[in-house]
């Protein structure tokens, strides 16, 4: 093992005596993040104003940006750029891989999705008519299930609640087999463990940064088209900066080249610097080893809370090929648990209708916080205290 994970652990801020297992949602705050986004905005916005945009490298930011997230998903240079949100991400390319299949009208995904993810496929049928549709079968129906009629796959690797993972190169084989374009969406994948979109043959991938990559509330998301698809590839959304030339303000819409054609509008900068500077703490850091860690911590959790919990059932699979980086338990009171565990310093998440989620990131946890957190979860179970009223009033976010 060459990483140092006590280094990378330093270098994030967060609150003495807190046990962070939520990274999954939303990744915790990187020192040099504050510093970066304070720089840019005093210096860049501050000092540069308009000028920023050549000066700063503002415009060219998207790009470059992608092409250090590119590194961390096995993805070519050149093939990944940064705007907009995921759910944007998620229309665009499913619109942009439906017209390589114009003769085939299903998209195929599952009912481990997230939901905006079947929201926004539901939304683009409706929007192109001619019998488009979304059809949703079980995670492990997938491969059966894509037959001459599907034109699209749209899966996310991992499910945001079981934490369970499918098997990316074989799925995009059997779909390209079968004659079918696969978007890959990798919000619980980047940055979680290696990624290998180039050598997966993936064509579109999309992710989020504020989960695993630590870019902070509403940091922009990427976007992956594989090389051999980008000249072909017509960008739906087509706003003036995947234009050729947004800067000769013709009438007429250009797509421009490779993958900046998938960019839409003005660059969130702020959020970008913030993303820029978490970015910085992988440099020392081995993505086979950040897997091997994860995967211990979260056999050492399994193990410690199947021993002491048994009214909690593992969501997740046991098979270390079969899950991302999170395990996942059943409780009908999941709710009520969760908040309990939260007002005892160790925070984690609540999914409708009965999952408490715990999200495993070796880059600032450690074994000592995984047995300290198993031990709290084991006395709030063993004493009942998570049976009060206070930790039943459901919250707009869970
Ligand atoms: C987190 C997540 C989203 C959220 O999309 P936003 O547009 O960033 O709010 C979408 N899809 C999946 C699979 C997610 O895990």
């Amino acid at each position: 093992m060459t990483t140092d994970f006590n280094a990378t652990k330093a270098m994030f801020d967060l609150p003495a005596g807190l046990i962070y297992l939520d990274g999954n949602s939303l990744g915790p705050l990187p020192k040099a993040a504050a510093a970066r986004v304070a720089r840019t905005v005093s210096e860049e916005w501050g000092g540069l104003l308009i000028r920023g945009w050549n000066k700063a490298g503002w415009m060219d930011a998207p790009a470059r940006i992608g092409d250090r997230i590119a590194g961390l998903i096995g993805a070519e240079p050149g093939s990944v750029v940064m705007g907009d949100t995921l759910s944007i991400k998620v229309y665009q390319a499913l619109a942009s891989a439906l017209e390589m299949t114009p003769k085939r009208r299903v998209i195929l995904s599952d009912t481990g999705n997230f939901p905006s993810d079947l929201y926004m496929a539901e939304g683009l049928c409706r929007t192109l008519g001619q019998g488009y549709a979304l059809k949703t079968v079980a995670p492990e129906d997938v491969a059966d299930a894509i037959d001459d009629t599907v034109a699209v796959t749209m899966l996310t690797e991992v499910d945001y609640r079981t934490g369970r993972r499918h098997d990316m190169a074989a799925l995009t084989a059997l779909a390209h087999a079968r004659g079918a374009v696969t978007v890959w969406d990798l919000a619980h994948s980047a940055g979680a463990f290696p990624v290998h979109l180039a050598a997966a043959k993936a064509d579109f991938a999309i992710g989020c940064t504020y989960k695993y990559l630590n870019s902070g509330p509403g940091g922009p998301a990427f976007i992956y088209v594989a090389p051999r698809h980008h000249e072909r590839t017509r960008p739906a959304l087509s706003g003036w900066l995947g234009h050729e030339a947004p800067f000769a303000f013709d009438l007429d819409y250009r797509p421009g080249t490779g993958i900046e054609r998938m960019r839409v509008g003005t660059p969130p900068i702020l959020q970008l610097a913030a993303l820029d500077a978490a970015l910085d703490i992988w440099q020392g850091v081995d993505l086979d080893d950040l897997r091997a860690v994860s995967l211990a911590l979260q056999d050492r959790f399994i193990a410690a809370v199947e021993a002491a919990c048994p009214m909690l059932r593992l969501a997740t699979p046991r098979g270390h090929a079969s899950r991302g980086s999170q395990v996942s338990f059943r409780h009908v009171e999941g709710y009520a648990i969760m908040q309990a565990l939260i007002a005892e310093g160790v925070i984690g998440d609540f999914r409708a209708p009965d999952i408490l989620r715990f999200g495993f990131t070796p880059l600032y946890i450690g074994e000592a916080e995984v047995d300290r957190a198993a031990a709290i979860l084991a006395r709030i179970m063993a004493s009942g205290s998570w049976d009060r009223p206070e930790y039943k009033t459901r919250t707009k976010v869970t």
